[in-house]
């Protein structure tokens, strides 16, 4: 039956399409793993310099506060030795200990500051290394990619108009019934018969079955593993 005949053949065309991604491999996986990869590390490393200036801005802020902060106490301090009363004495003191507090913030937070670049620029540092890395197996693999897609890209457009015109044979149910089977039995889906058994998962096959197969009346269908069964004459 010609039904059968067609689905032989675009069985076919589907191995060799089969062949052609097989060749390229986790190839294309792997290339576009690495570019989310590249995207990200450049993201990180571009969010971590614009930090950067900020905190060089922000730590040149601290310095001052902290030199004027000090230098404010280091004129009370000289104040200190002029005053006449206890009273006098006693509010200088209080003046200096709330500038004191006050600089040791300015103090802490200039440290803070510090500590938060020099982490930054480590982490930069390596974040870098990494991309660079990154960017040359990127590169590398990316090429052979586009070599290898370059090679069969016309033996894929071949191919692909080939079965677009053998599935147009098909009716549209049975297509679907062998799509389905393809994809659940890693690309067959028509077998033929083997010693009255299924040639797909070697499940025996009543004589009827067997004699309508034959006899080519019908598509049949293996009842355990659905594959379409033919009779290779
Ligand atoms: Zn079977």
């Amino acid at each position: 039956m010609d039904t059968v005949k067609h689905l032989i053949e675009l069985q076919k065309i589907d191995f060799e399409l089969m062949e052609l991604s097989d060749l390229l491999g986790d190839l294309p996986t792997k290339v576009e793993k690495l570019i989310e990869e590249e995207e990200s590390l450049v993201s990180e490393i571009s969010d971590g310099k614009a930090r950067l200036k900020e905190i060089t801005v922000e730590l040149h802020k601290a310095d001052i506060d902290v030199k004027i902060s000090q230098g404010k106490i280091d004129k009370l301090k000289d104040q200190l030795f002029l005053v006449t009363s206890n009273k006098q004495y006693d509010a200088l003191m209080h003046e200096i200990d709330y500038l004191k507090e006050e600089l040791d913030r300015y103090e802490t937070r200039d440290l803070e500051l510090m500590e938060e670049k020099s982490e930054l620029e480590e982490s930069l540092k390596s974040n870098e290394l990494t991309l660079e890395t990154l960017s040359n197996d990127l590169s590398i693999r990316k090429g052979k990619l586009e070599k290898l897609l370059d090679e069969t890209s016309n033996q894929k457009k071949v191919l692909e108009v080939e079965r677009e015109e053998k599935a147009k044979k098909i009716a549209s149910n049975v297509l679907a019934r062998y799509d389905r089977t393809r994809h659940a039995k890693s690309g067959v889906a028509v077998v033929s018969i083997e010693n009255n058994a299924c040639g797909g998962c070697g499940a025996g096959l009543p004589p009827q079955i067997v004699a309508d197969i034959k006899s080519a009346s019908g598509i049949r269908n293996c009842d355990v593993c659905t594959r379409f069964l033919y009779w290779e004459k």
